[in-house]
């Protein structure tokens, strides 16, 4: 959006302003701090608010040694929890799946919020990096101009606070200011609606297995997913703008032990339900990635639903592309790294939706109510445990561990 010049008010210049504290905006902006480059991270909520929002557990190795070697990962590495293998349920079985054996690769539980309350403590407290949070009405302007700027109603005057810049990092989610901000025509967005929904539970209550569990059953699919050592995350597949409501604490429970049971499985350990919430599983791509000088990153730029756990880890990818990138600009004129930043984050974006496309498969295929449809599904089920060449494969995709993308 274009509006008046910013000189006419009270302005400040940084070189970046990064909208939205997200795991994506919180990287690119610790990336900053670490080289020197001075940035504002912008951000609508209040950072209790953020250090506290749950969401996200996994984390995939390849991602857990990026924050490694930023300095980003020392609570993650003393703290978060290593996984070799997950366990398929159908047919009254169980099938574990050892990804470790195949790849040598893990991955990491780790929940969101300890990783936004360490990546805000290491931006402000340690790295002095400028974070403003509950600010209100974001708005970004003359993106395709060499100095575009950024509004925002600052909290505690209720006055509107103006900042130049040289870029904009948009890493504020699905509804932020960032995305709203392009001009129509100017991107291609691609989205694909599962057509089914997801009732994502936390449970107060220790996991009941030693990994991540996938019900596949003809009610729908179930899974289990720790937390720590006292919460863990479930999902019920449910119809798509199903009410919470509809799903009393009993009947929870009967369905998760009736989707997830199996000959020998120990029975699950019930909890009170501190979360409760319908999620109707969608995707989607904004090609390209950039406009000017606005370089969206993470969740805003693209929506992986959690099918597979990438989201984080595809925001979490796009972070450090565009934090060095920034910084090779910045520091040392060298463009290259922003000239290819979206066609690189979307190779790796592509792969992911894919996959996670494969999967919903897998997962919602039995209950779909459809005999081809339930013989296709249990045929890709069979195939990960008698064919060698398709496990290796799955793991690779599972765990994000191509050699290239
Ligand atoms: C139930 C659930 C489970 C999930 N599980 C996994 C998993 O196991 N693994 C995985 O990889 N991913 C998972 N995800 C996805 C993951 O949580 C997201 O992909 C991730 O949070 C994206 O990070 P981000 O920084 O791009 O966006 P966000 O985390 O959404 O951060 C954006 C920030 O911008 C702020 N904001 C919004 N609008 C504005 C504005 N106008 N101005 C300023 N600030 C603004 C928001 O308050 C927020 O703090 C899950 C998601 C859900 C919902």
């Amino acid at each position: 959006m274009t509006t008046d010049s910013p000189s006419s008010r009270s302005s400040r210049h940084v070189p970046v302003v990064v909208v939205g504290a997200g795991p994506a905006g919180l990287t690119v902006g610790n990336i900053l701090r670490a080289a020197s480059v001075d940035c504002v991270v912008l951000e609508a909520e209040s950072r209790e608010f953020i250090e506290r929002r749950t969401r996200a557990g996994v984390i995939e190795e390849w991602a857990v040694h990026a924050l490694q070697r930023r300095g980003l990962a020392d609570n993650l590495s003393a703290r978060a929890e290593r996984h070799s293998s997950c366990e398929f349920r159908f047919g009254g079985e169980r099938y574990r799946f050892s990804y470790t054996e195949l790849t040598g690769r893990h991955h990491w539980v780790y929940p969101q919020p300890l990783l936004v309350t360490d990546l805000v403590r290491e931006y402000v407290d340690v790295r002095g990096g400028d974070a403003r949070f509950s600010v209100r009405d974001v708005d970004l302007h003359d993106l395709d101009t060499a100095r575009p700027f950024v509004t925002y109603t600052c909290p505690e005057t209720a006055e509107q606070q103006v900042l130049t810049c040289d870029f904009v990092v948009g890493a504020d989610g699905p509804r932020g200011a960032a995305r709203a901000a392009l001009p129509p025509g100017h991107a291609r967005i691609a989205r694909h609606d599962y057509g089914t929904g997801w009732l994502a539970l936390l449970a107060e209550a220790p996991p009941s297995g030693d990994c991540v569990l996938f019900g596949v059953h003809p009610n729908g699919f179930a899974g289990h997913m720790a937390r720590s050592p006292e919460v863990t995350r479930f999902y019920l597949q449910c119809p798509p703008g199903d009410d919470p409501e509809n799903w009393s604490h009993d009947r929870v429970w009967s369905e998760l032990r009736l989707r997830l049971e199996a000959a020998d499985a120990p029975p699950l350990v019930e909890g009170p339900l501190i979360e409760k919430r319908v999620l109707d599983l969608h995707d989607y791509v904004v090609e390209p990635m950039t406009y000017g000088r606005l370089f969206l990153a993470g969740d805003s730029a693209h929506l992986v639903a959690p099918i597979a756990a990438k989201g984080m880890n595809l925001a979490l990818h796009d972070a450090f592309l565009l934090g060095d990138a920034l910084v090779a600009y910045l520091d040392g004129g060298d463009g290259s790294g922003l000239d290819g930043y979206s066609e690189a984050c979307l190779r790796r974006v592509w792969d992911y939706q894919e996959f996670s496309q494969w999967l919903s498969e897998v997962y919602h295929g039995t209950a779909a109510g459809d005999p081809f449809r339930a013989g296709t599904t249990f045929a890709r089920l069979r195939r990960l445990f008698t064919s060698p060449a398709a496990a290796a494969a799955f793991a690779e995709q599972y765990l994000g561990a191509a050699e290239r993308y």
